[in-house]
């Protein structure tokens, strides 16, 4: 019998009514023979109230603490999903990521999965039981409750399947699959029924909400099939597959586009040598856990200035640190500009097509849209935008690359 990992994101349990139709749902599966591990989100919008009702006791919160108050959301979806199935005469029983041995590092706020002791899951399907397991919460060595990141239940999800050696995880969200971009950028937006592992892993680290970015990761190490689907369609598409071999499309140069918000770009102007302040500047942020996204620099005996973006969360944190070099005389000034959107164009076809850079700077030019940073890898390019900006670019270059419906 074939164990399969479902996962509902925060809309697919927001209301009492949503976690009855996703009983129904599991139910459907169940009644298939399979054996069901599942993982919830907390009720869509709980998250962020928590971390709003921590803001109004503290702007800067203990993250231990942070990760105890965060963590408390999905215990109360896990509760209600398996009264749900039990109210239907089927067995199944909730249970907490410390109550299945899932391990993290002691990082609050961002933890990594370190181990998952699947001990207790084999048992409690081996009793018959649809296992419900909270998503986006682990524990550290010492006993503390940690949290994955916001978006972490599709890591709790995929680590897990990996773990027990599901057949299939499977991630239920409120759109039918993974998009040419956000469907609320771009209505026009296209379902895609296959993407490959390194493009979701590109578009999701590019801020693609629909996967976390460390669940593709995850994916790709154990090779876990793992699909997108709709939890409000009633199982009218097969969602979108993550395949992991083969290029699925190489007609075309771009498979998708993704949007990020809050980019905050730091310039600063070395007065020692630029190679010193360099490997300083990115230690101290690296210390900090401060993750830098773009990076430019240019490499001349003129050149004297780094820039570097961030998330805005981080942006006091670097501002600080800033401060201190400028205190320790290591930079003469910085800047820090706000308000920056990061658009990424991503698609395999990147690697045997030329032009798409040279497709996107005229596009923005022909619309006055000015950039401010670009990035490029080996199947992504990235062009950092005014905020008010964003959402524009996308649906320029939606068009421009033939992404739409
Ligand atoms: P959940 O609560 O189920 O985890 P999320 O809100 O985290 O759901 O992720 C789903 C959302 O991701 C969609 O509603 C959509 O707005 C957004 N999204 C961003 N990029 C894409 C994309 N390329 N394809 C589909 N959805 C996307
Ligand atoms: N509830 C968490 C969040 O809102 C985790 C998740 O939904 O994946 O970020
Ligand atoms: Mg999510």
């Amino acid at each position: 019998m074939a164990i399969i990992v479902q996962k509902f994101g925060g809309t697919s349990v927001g209301s009492p009514s949503r976690i009855e139709k996703v009983a129904e749902q599991i139910i459907a599966t169940k009644n298939q023979g399979h054996s069901l591990v599942v993982v919830v989100s907390a009720m869509a919008g709980d998250t962020n109230r928590l971390v709003e009702l921590a803001s109004q006791i503290d702007k800067n919160p203990s993250p231990r603490e942070l990760d105890m108050l965060l963590a408390s959301g999905e215990q109360v979806t896990i509760a209600l999903l398996a009264m749900a199935l039990i109210k239907r005469g089927y067995s199944a029983i909730s249970l907490l990521a410390h109550q299945i041995g899932l391990l993290t590092d002691n990082r609050f706020n961002k933890a990594r999965i370190k181990h998952i002791d699947t001990n207790r899951i084999y048992g409690e399907l081996q009793r018959g039981h649809i296992v419900i397991v909270a998503g986006f919460q682990g524990m550290d060595s010492e006993g503390n409750v940690t949290t994955l990141g916001r978006g972490g239940s599709d890591t709790s999800a995929v680590a897990i399947a990996s773990a027990i050696r599901a057949k299939e995880c499977q991630i239920f969200t409120d759109v039918d699959g993974v998009y040419t971009t956000d469907p609320r950028i771009d209505e026009r937006a296209k379902k895609l029924d296959y993407i490959t592992f390194e493009e979701m892993l590109e578009l999701a680290s590019a801020g693609a909400k629909v996967l976390q970015s460390r669940s593709v990761e995850f994916a790709g190490q154990n090779k876990m099939p793992l699909r997108v689907l709709s939890s409000f369609t009633d199982g009218t598409t097969d969602g979108t597959q993550i395949c992991y071999e083969g290029e699925v499309d190489k007609q075309h140069p771009v498979t998708a586009i993704a949007c990020q918000t809050d980019e905050v770009l730091f310039t600063l102007e070395a007065t020692e040598h630029i190679a010193q302040l360099r490997t300083r500047v990115f230690n101290d942020l690296a210390e900090h856990a401060v993750e830098v996204d773009m990076i430019s620099h240019h490499l001349s005996e003129q050149a004297n200035d780094l820039n570097f973006t961030i998330n805005r969360k981080d942006m006091v944190m670097t501002d600080n640190l800033c401060k201190d070099l400028l205190i320790d005389k290591a930079i003469s000034r910085y800047q820090c500009l706000k308000s920056l959107s990061k658009v990424s164009v991503i698609g395999n076809g990147m690697r045997s097509h030329s032009g798409v850079a040279a497709d996107v700077f005229s596009t923005l030019q022909e619309n006055d849209i000015d950039i401010h940073l670009v990035s490029t890898a080996e199947i992504k390019l990235s062009v950092l935008v005014a905020s008010d900006d964003g959402e524009k670019t996308v649906r320029l270059l939606m068009t421009k690359f033939n992404l739409n419906n």
